[in-house]
């Protein structure tokens, strides 16, 4: 492929090109493309000066942020590797993630360190610590506490006073391409946390991919709806902005309210959400066709798009929102809805095509024994191409499995038209049997999601003692919208086969979610019982 051997290059590229150029904007707070260039180059030096190696990696525990950027530039400069934490997380997901990847430094919010992130970290190698508060940048100098203010006995360092203290020639070390850039702990939705190593290279190559495919204007703004410590929301939004010369638009974490705001402040071009970020958009009361123009594109990723709400949207606010399919294993998408072109939705299951694979990308479905099935018939999926990780990191044995001869297999089950476009009809393990029927929860979220009172559904298998399993629904309503379950039974009942129907329906607030926005069905699941 034609891309930079990383992104690390190609910011030094846009730094040369657009110096002056805002690379950042968070609030009322810029920075240019020098200053993130100058910042990042302060803290690795000042990770060397601590000790920090080549290969060592920095945990990185921050939302949508300026300092999430130039520690992860700052680490990548000083020969890094980078592994992104959910700020979320509580100790025992911290402890297992420092332990796997035996992470040398840590960068968090100063809350977090004093919360539990120190006494976490006290029991691994962690032995360099860099804190940091959310809203630092938001006022930039004016009003920013020392950090000796915030930590009398402090045993951390504030990043941006070290990052500008940190004196001395600035690092020339590129990466190569093949080098470890992240250590991506899959968000846990079906399993223990595995770390997927994404190298410079896939990375490079998925922000380049995206460059080619959008052609957006020269110093377009992205606006970072998905996190950034989820692979969407690295290399979708931040990689692909930095190594573009665009600027990134950040505000934290997603709240509908906020994010309209940034709308209008920073006119963004490109964005990308879960749909259960689209949905939070669409139910606020404030929101007017006016906050969307700006965009060129708006993708959801990550996460199944109900067709009926890339239909809402497109009659309230007027963008059309393009399907990606991605993993973390895959390093973002790997399949999505080219520019210009609108994704089909299959006639017979109502599913909206996920979109096609890219030009170097090779999908494959496949069955059991992992040969080919023919067009239209289902399988799983097969990934080949430049964004697909070599394995995780330390797991030999589930690398293997998960990777034979490099092609990836997704776990996830769909299908192929003859033109080309891929569906994902569901993931493998959430197929509910219901006397000896397959039914695919997404399936029946879909019919869910086109009634007008729901906002969220999920739908899980629990046991029964007649049909082995049977299907359950949950669901969460729209402000001001009655909807009774038998209402939503019946509803059902007369768009599914018998026996996909939802035997029982609840009602619930909110639905569980991911801070990615996924919906977690296992935690219904359990629930359940
Ligand atoms: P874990 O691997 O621990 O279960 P996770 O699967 O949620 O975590 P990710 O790599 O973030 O981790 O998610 C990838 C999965 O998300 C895919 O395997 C697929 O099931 C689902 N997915 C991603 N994009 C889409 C899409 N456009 N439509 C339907 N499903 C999607």
């Amino acid at each position: 492929p034609d891309a930079p051997p990383s992104v690390l290059h190609a910011f030094r590229t846009s730094v040369a090109r657009v110096p002056d150029r805002h690379a950042l904007a968070y609030f009322d707070g810029r920075l240019s493309y020098r200053e993130v260039d100058e910042l990042s180059d302060g803290l690795a030096n000042h990770l060397t000066a601590r000790g920090f190696e080549p290969g060592d990696r920095l945990a990185l525990m921050l939302q949508n942020i300026p300092q999430f950027v130039i520690a992860l530039l700052g680490a990548w400069k000083a020969g890094g590797t980078v592994v992104p934490v959910n700020p979320m997380y509580k100790t025992h997901e911290l402890a297992h993630i420092l332990a796997d990847a035996g992470v040398r430094a840590i960068v968090c919010s100063d809350r977090a360190w004093d919360g539990y992130v120190r006494q976490t970290a006290a029991g691994s190698q962690v032995s360099i610590a860099l804190v940091t508060s959310e809203l630092d940048l938001q006022t930039r100098d004016d009003h920013r506490v020392l950090p000796g203010d915030r930590f009398p006995a402090t045993d951390a360092e504030d990043l941006l006073t070290a990052a500008r203290a940190a004196a001395g020639p600035p690092p020339t070390a590129a990466p190569e391409r093949h080098g470890t850039a992240l250590i991506s702990y899959t968000s846990g939705t079906t399993g223990a946390p595995k770390g997927a190593m994404n190298t410079h290279g896939n990375i490079s190559y998925n922000a380049d991919r995206q460059r080619v495919m959008l052609a957006l204007p020269d110093g377009s703004v992205i606006f970072a709806m998905a996190p950034l410590f989820h692979i969407t929301g690295m290399v979708a939004q931040l990689s692909s902005a930095i190594a573009n010369g665009a600027t990134l638009a950040l505000t934290n974490r997603f709240e509908a309210g906020v994010v309209l705001e940034a709308f209008q402040e920073y006119r963004p071009a490109y964005t990308v959400g879960p749909a259960t970020a689209f949905m939070a958009l669409m139910a606020r009361p404030e929101a007017t066709r006016d906050h969307f123009a700006s965009f060129h594109y708006i993708y959801s990723g990550g996460a199944p798009l109900p067709p009926a709400v890339v239909e809402g949207f497109r009659e309230k606010f007027g963008p059309y929102i393009r399907n990606g399919y991605g993993l973390t294993e895959c390093t973002a998408p790997c399949a999505s809805v080219p520019a210009g072109q609108e994704a089909p939705v299959d006639p017979a299951s109502g599913t909206l095509s996920v979109g096609v694979p890219g030009p170097d990308t090779v999908v494959r479905i496949f069955d059991e024994l992992g040969a080919d099935v023919p067009f239209g018939t289902h399988g799983e999926i097969g990934v080949r191409g430049p964004m697909v990780v070599p394995g995780y990191w330390n797991r030999p044995e589930e690398s293997a499995a998960a990777l034979p001869g490099g092609e990836l297999r997704t776990g996830d089950i769909g299908f192929m038209d003859e033109a080309g476009w891929l569906y994902v009809v569901d993931r493998k393990k959430d197929m509910i049997n219901a006397s000896g029927f397959k039914v695919w929860p997404r399936e029946v979220e879909d019919v869910l999601y086109t009634h007008p009172a729901v906002r969220e559904a999920a739908v899980v298998g629990i046991p029964d003692a007649y049909r082995g399993e049977s299907v359950k629904a949950y669901v969460s309503l729209r402000p001001d919208s009655p909807a009774e379950p038998a209402d939503l039974i019946a509803y059902c009942k007369e768009r599914l086969a018998a026996y996909k129907y939802p035997r029982e329906v609840e009602i619930l607030e909110e639905l569980p979610k991911t801070t990615s926005g996924k919906i977690l069905r296992r935690e219904l699941k359990a629930r359940a019982g």
